[in-house]
């Protein structure tokens, strides 16, 4: 008889039913929140014990997802931290939300598994004691519903896991154990995207159109399209997935990078924007027809970049379709022509992960061998951290990833010959580095609140705000308006009626806008009143830096207008910049040598109202389009490299003056923009030695606003206003890689109006 141990080492399989009261786990533990290479490390700790409906299972392989690069680093919440406000005292976590493994004992109430099952766990857990679920209602929305190995503990990356015995299905025993673990939770969310929503559940000859053909849901969602008699078409971003997605069963597909058209919409009222967007998306929609080669549109959307392609899906999903949406990959401020959704009758349906029989429904088209797991590499025990690493660092192949846990070697456990007509597919393990790409965690847990010092929380915007305004009347012409902004370098003017209220905003963009798609005499016509927002975005001197903050990304601006509200009408009295508060709110003093800031001063009450020279109506041809961005640009950008601090990045938009760091690799090209408004959020809601710890590449936006200096300055301004910024990047090519070279700014672009004076 073998002697029983009280620890196996990893790969050396424990007897048939025997659980050791110890096992080698993979721990995040919150003193070493952090890059994955730095937070997961193995540790020695006790197994546990399956509750009455769990079972204990020994995990031959896991499967690699985003949400534990997330749970590593402790962002946007702590799972650990959460997990023990909810009463469990464990102070690690053990990841891993896919799975194969063999069942080793079972809770005294499950039915239906026995030890020596070998099995797939799929990631959805819930209580079996909620009243929803007790009523046989959909357990996706019960208030318990977690994401095992992320919300919950116990995940696949130890020896042994602890599951719900409902999470458990047949292992396909034509796969390999690392094949196996690599396909569910991709698989049964593409599942419940496509047959979860009755009216619109995936039928024969449906068109479907799928995001991302290539990735990790993609892939899944070609094959189940394709398994059921639908028209897959896949979008992608390079000619040569294009084989791949045609292997899998795709009927066509796009390459994504053919079109330019991506971003949020222009605003309705940029005709000229609104116009060309158009023109990008009907070319779309035509190579939709081209793949088809009949006019038809797709009835679902299979969706998951989010707000670069929203209004796309949108758009081109047919009369009565639907778009169905899991993520928001590139952002979540999605904007949509509401036009387009009700004139047609369209669907915005968001979907997240899948039920029991969802996941079984897609465990059975595995099983019958009409979906690949489109596993791309696999991973031994070591290399658990590495294998999160290049995902943290977008550098993973696509496909679906898997780690070795128990399975002592890769390609162990395929017992019997695959199913005949078995799609199968070569991996695609290369490397290659992702641009613009942000991964949602799938189900962030309640954010656990981190202590604010109380003295901070009660800063007031009169602390910090600029006191006086530039303002106009009604009456004001529009090129007068403009030529205030140039000369006292702001990018808005308070609208002001006879009385001194504050009526409306004209904004930089506003004035650009009015020249765009005008003729010369019809702008000579326009007025600030014409023009203006009516919508005051304002705030009191009263009002909490944190509200103004609040206030200030909702509308996606940078400043506020201060009002004295005391009458009941708003007076301006002064001006709340991003600036200001990066210069007094990061620290209790100023950082930096220089700020742009005023000191506050004592409250004011009058309007600041200089006197500006007439200019010249006749001076405003420039903006034909022969104007190119290297006529307006400034040359020179202040970069950043990904790893320096937060702090730094500051210091360097107070000192220069400037409102966002351009960030760069190694090599200089750019990997994303830090704005004024990412450095006030990383401070928001943590304390300055918490801000302090944070680097450039920690808060960056990894997408980059930016153009080339050879393009038309209407089409530039048309991309700031697309994408509610005040400011491009302006980069040259240079083999695939974006250096940046200058920016183009709206106050460039209304400087330039005045510049023939
Ligand atoms: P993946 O394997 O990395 O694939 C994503 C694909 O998106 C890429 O292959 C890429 O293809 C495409 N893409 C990237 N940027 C794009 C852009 N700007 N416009 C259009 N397409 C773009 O990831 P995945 O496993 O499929 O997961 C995708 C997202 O879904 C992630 O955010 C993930 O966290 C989320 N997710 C959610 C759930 C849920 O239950 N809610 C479940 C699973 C995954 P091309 O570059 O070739 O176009």
């Amino acid at each position: 008889m073998t002697e029983l141990k009280e620890l196996y080492p990893v790969g050396e399989q424990p007897p048939l039913g025997y659980v050791p009261p110890k096992m080698y786990a993979w721990l995040v533990r919150p003193e070493r929140f952090g890059e994955p290479m730095k937070a997961w490390q193995v540790e020695e700790i006790d197994t546990p014990e399956p509750a009455d409906d769990e079972v204990l299972v020994y995990v031959m392989a896991a499967g690699v997802n985003y949400n534990n690069v997330w749970a590593g680093l402790g962002i946007p919440v702590d799972v650990i931290g959460a997990r023990n406000k909810a009463g469990e005292p464990e102070r690690f976590h053990i990841g891993g939300s896919d799975a194969s493994g063999i069942v080793y004992k079972v809770g005294k109430d499950v039915t239906h598994l026995k030890v020596g099952d070998e099995v797939v766990i799929h990631c959805g857990a819930w209580s079996r004691d909620d009243p929803w679920v007790k009523a046989g209602e959909d357990p996706m929305y019960s208030s318990t519903f977690r994401i095992w190995g992320y919300e919950t503990n116990w995940g696949s990356f130890a020896q042994f896991t602890k599951v719900q015995a409902h999470q458990c299905l047949p292992r396909p025993q034509h796969l390999t154990w690392e094949q196996a673990a690599a396909y569910m939770l991709v698989g049964a969310t593409a599942y419940r995207m496509l047959y979860g929503w009755a009216e619109h559940a995936l039928r024969q000859d449906d068109i479907v159109l799928i995001w991302g053909g290539a990735g990790g849901l993609g892939s899944m969602a070609i094959q189940i399209v394709k398994a059921a008699g639908g028209k897959a078409i896949a979008v992608v971003s390079e000619d040569d997935k294009f084989d791949y997605c045609m292997n899998l069963g795709a009927v066509g597909c796009i390459n994504r990078k053919n079109f330019d058209h991506w971003g949020m919409l222009p605003h309705w009222k940029d005709t000229v924007g609104y116009n060309q967007w158009l023109k990008g998306v009907r070319s779309f929609g035509k190579a939709i027809w081209d793949v088809l080669g009949e006019r038809k549109s797709p009835r679902i959307v299979f969706e998951h970049p989010g707000e670069t392609t929203i209004p796309t899906s949108i758009f081109v999903c047919d009369t009565g379709g639907t778009v169905v949406i899991c993520a928001g990959t590139t952002g979540y401020n999605a904007t949509v022509d509401l036009r387009y959704l009700w004139m047609r009758q369209k669907r915005l349906q968001g979907s997240h992960f899948a039920n029991d029989d969802q996941a079984k429904g897609f465990n059975d088209l595995v099983l019958a061998g009409k979906a690949d797991p489109c596993m791309s590499r696999a991973f031994t025990w070591d290399e658990l951290p590495y294998s999160h690493q290049l995902m943290y660092e977008n550098k993973h192949p696509f496909g679906n990833m898997a780690i070795l846990i128990g399975a002592p070697d890769f390609g162990l456990g395929k017992n019997i010959p695959e199913p005949a007509g078995l799609t199968t597919i070569e991996p695609t393990a290369e490397i290659r580095e992702r641009d613009g790409f942000y991964r949602a965690p799938l189900h962030p847990v309640d954010e656990v609140k981190v202590k604010e010092p109380a003295a901070e929380d009660t800063r007031l915007v009169r602390e910090m705000m600029h006191y006086g305004v530039i303002a106009s009347s009604t009456a004001t012409p529009v090129d007068e308006v403009a030529q205030r902004m140039s000369e006292y370098g702001v990018h808005a003017i308070v609208v002001v009626d006879a009385e001194g209220y504050a009526v409306g905003v004209v904004s930089q963009t506003d004035v650009v806008l009015a020249r765009q798609g005008r003729s010369l005499e019809e702008l000579s016509r326009l007025t600030a009143g014409a023009i203006m927002s009516q919508h005051v975005v304002s705030c009191t001197p009263e009002t909490t830096i944190s509200d103004a903050v609040t206030l200030m990304t909702r509308n996606r601006i940078h400043r506020l207008v201060v009002a004295d509200t005391r009458s009941g009408r708003p007076w301006p009295v002064g001006v709340l910049s991003m600036t200001d508060i990066i210069t007094y709110g990061m620290r209790t003093a100023p950082i930096g040598a220089s700020s742009m800031s005023l000191p506050p001063s004592a409250l004011a009450t009058d309007i600041y109202e200089p006197m500006v020279p007439e200019p010249s109506l006749a001076d405003l041809g420039f903006l034909e389009d022969s104007t190119l961005v290297s006529d307006v640009m400034h040359h020179g950008v202040v970069t950043s490299l990904r790893n320096a601090s937060v702090m730094d990045a500051a210091k360097q938009m107070l000192e220069y003056g400037i409102h966002a760091v351009v960030v760069v690799g190694d090599d200089g090209h750019a990997v994303g923009v830090v704005s004024q408004t990412d450095v006030v959020l990383a401070r928001q809601g943590r304390t300055v030695e918490q801000a302090a710890t944070l680097s450039v590449g920690d808060i960056m936006t990894p997408s980059l606003v930016s153009c080339t200096a050879d393009r038309k300055l209407s089409e530039a301004i048309t991309l700031m206003t697309r994408n509610r910024v005040h400011r491009l990047v302006v980069v040259e090519d240079k083999a695939g890689k974006l250096m940046p070279v200058g920016i183009l700014s709206m106050t460039d672009v209304i400087r330039q109006f005045f510049s023939r004076n």
